[in-house]
């Protein structure tokens, strides 16, 4: 964040805002910011610092930026950026009830002053806000003609727990951080938990390397069943997380922050090498293994360092491809199409297999299943329904012509999340390959694991 200041000159020298903002403007403005109500950042945090002494006055600081601003930059060329930006400012100056004065803090993110009403509630005073902001985003997507533009804002009510200017940007930002993890959400309120839940993951995020060193990270394998024999067919890994005190932080809660830092790449060398050590290890007691997958997390296809180092895991162990399988969520697929078949090409040509995991959980295309190089087609949980262990005929017709369509293009399947015996018992009849949920086994430790592989050899 960048910190405030007024730079050049003193408190004391400020007699009139007026003067002083004519003079900053004179000095730091760019011809996007010339317009009414644009204050470079210096005088806009010392006009809130002021504003905010007063205590009659109810406030709240808005902090937005345009959705996919660089992408229409680098689509459409930097003067269509620049129109947009300058109808941003515009509408963000008309729409917003009880504008006052805004600042750009850098590229597409500003900020904005709004007095609220002092005679409603806070409530209310967010409602009017929130139509703004949607009445923002809607003007821009119809004036640009391109549904990917929309506005993502976090709001700061100013009240006695907001210590200074900084603090009421700094909160903003943390809630329009919120806002821009979602693909639709325009508005959200700061409130105390988003501070405790950041700190929370910062939290992780700095514990992780002696979480590593400490084996307090754990993988957890879970089985994949063959339905007609009931037989495992391979393992899952699943990191887990097990902190000292026995408690356990599962991945939906520190993969999706760890991946915006990029800390997930750490996580999943430490996932690969425990399964290679561990398959390695079998194989020379002599033991059972059966091909494990993976789970590749969307950051590894910026680079291709995951093809060297999945490569060096094949000469420090060098155990035969075929008990190695790698997962690529559907979307992945659908937002880096070209980075991902590269991905999958070079490893197949190591000669593991490749999942397409979450089949359905997205927006996938049928179309893009002809085109992509895959071997195993996991079927998401979704198809299955949320409430339910029985299926809806309508549910089966989809799930069965699913199955069907990867049968025909040499695909096998595996359906995830199978809870109970009708699931069980309907996939088997359709032909469902491989069936992977808690109806079978929880991811479990490697040595519960095993012990059900061995068990399930025997028994069939
Ligand atoms: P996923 O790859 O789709 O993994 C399947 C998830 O479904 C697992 O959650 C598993 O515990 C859960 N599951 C299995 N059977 C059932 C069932 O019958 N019912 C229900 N409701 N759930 C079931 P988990 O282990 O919490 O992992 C969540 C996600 O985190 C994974 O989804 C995967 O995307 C990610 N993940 C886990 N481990 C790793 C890893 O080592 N690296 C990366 N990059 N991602 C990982
Ligand atoms: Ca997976
Ligand atoms: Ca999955």
């Amino acid at each position: 964040m960048r910190g405030y200041g007024l730079e050049n000159i003193g408190r004391e020298e400020i007699a009139g805002k007026e003067q002083i903002f004519n003079k900053y403007e004179l000095v730091k403005e760019t011809a996007m910011d010339r317009l009414k109500g644009i204050y470079p950042y210096g005088t806009f945090m010392h006009m809130l610092e002021e504003d905010m002494k007063s205590e009659d006055k109810k406030m709240a600081l808005v902090y937005a930026d345009i959705r996919n601003f660089r992408y229409i930059n680098e689509r459409f060329g930097y003067e269509i950026g620049d129109r947009l930006l300058r109808m941003f400012y515009r509408l963000i100056r008309k729409c917003l009830k009880g504008f006052q004065y805004l600042s750009r803090v850098y590229s597409d993110n500003i900020v904005a002053v709004c007095y609220m009403d002092n005679e409603a509630a806070d409530e209310e005073n967010l409602i009017l806000l929130q139509e703004g902001i949607n009445d923002i985003a809607l003007k821009l997507q119809t004036k640009f003609m391109n549904k990917k533009v929309s506005i993502c804002a976090g709001v700061c009510v100013i009240d006695a727990d907001v210590a200074d200017a900084q603090t009421a940007v700094y909160n903003a930002n943390l809630a329009r951080k919120e806002a821009k993890k979602t693909k639709s959400i325009t508005m959200v309120v700061y409130e105390k938990n988003i501070k405790a839940n950041y700190n929370y993951k910062m939290k992780l995020a700095s514990d992780l390397p002696l979480a590593i060193k400490n084996k307090e990270i754990k993988v957890y394998y879970q089985p994949k069943v063959q339905s007609t024999t009931g037989r495992v067919a391979g393992g899952e890994a699943l990191v887990r997380w097990q902190k000292q005190d026995g408690s356990f932080v599962y991945p939906d809660e520190f993969i999706p922050y760890f991946e915006e830092s990029g800390l997930i790449v750490d996580i999943d060398y430490y996932v690969y090498n425990e399964v290679f050590k561990s398959i390695k290890a079998r194989l020379e007691a002599g033991l059972m293994a059966v091909p494990v997958s993976m789970n590749i997390s969307r950051v590894h296809l910026e680079s291709s360092e995951i093809i060297l180092y999945i490569k060096g895991l094949f000469q420090k162990y060098g155990i035969p491809p075929e008990y190695i399988e790698f997962e690529l969520t559907e979307s992945v697929y659908m937002e880096n199409y070209d980075n991902a078949i590269k991905l999958i090409r070079e490893l197949k040509r190591m000669g593991v297999k490749i999942s397409m995991d979450d089949f359905g959980s997205g927006y996938s295309s049928l179309n893009m299943l002809n085109n992509i190089p895959i071997d195993v087609l996991k079927i998401d949980k979704v198809f299955l329904g949320n409430n339910s262990k029985m299926l809806g005929s309508s549910q089966k017709i989809i799930i069965q012509s699913v199955v069907e369509m990867a049968s025909k293009l040499h695909m096998r399947t595996v359906c995830e999340g199978v809870e109970s015996s009708e699931q069980n018992a309907f996939l088997t009849s359709i032909g469902c390959d491989m069936i992977q949920g808690y109806y079978y086994e929880r991811p479990v430790p490697e040595n519960s694991f095993y012990e059900y592989v061995v068990k399930h050899e025997k028994i069939s």
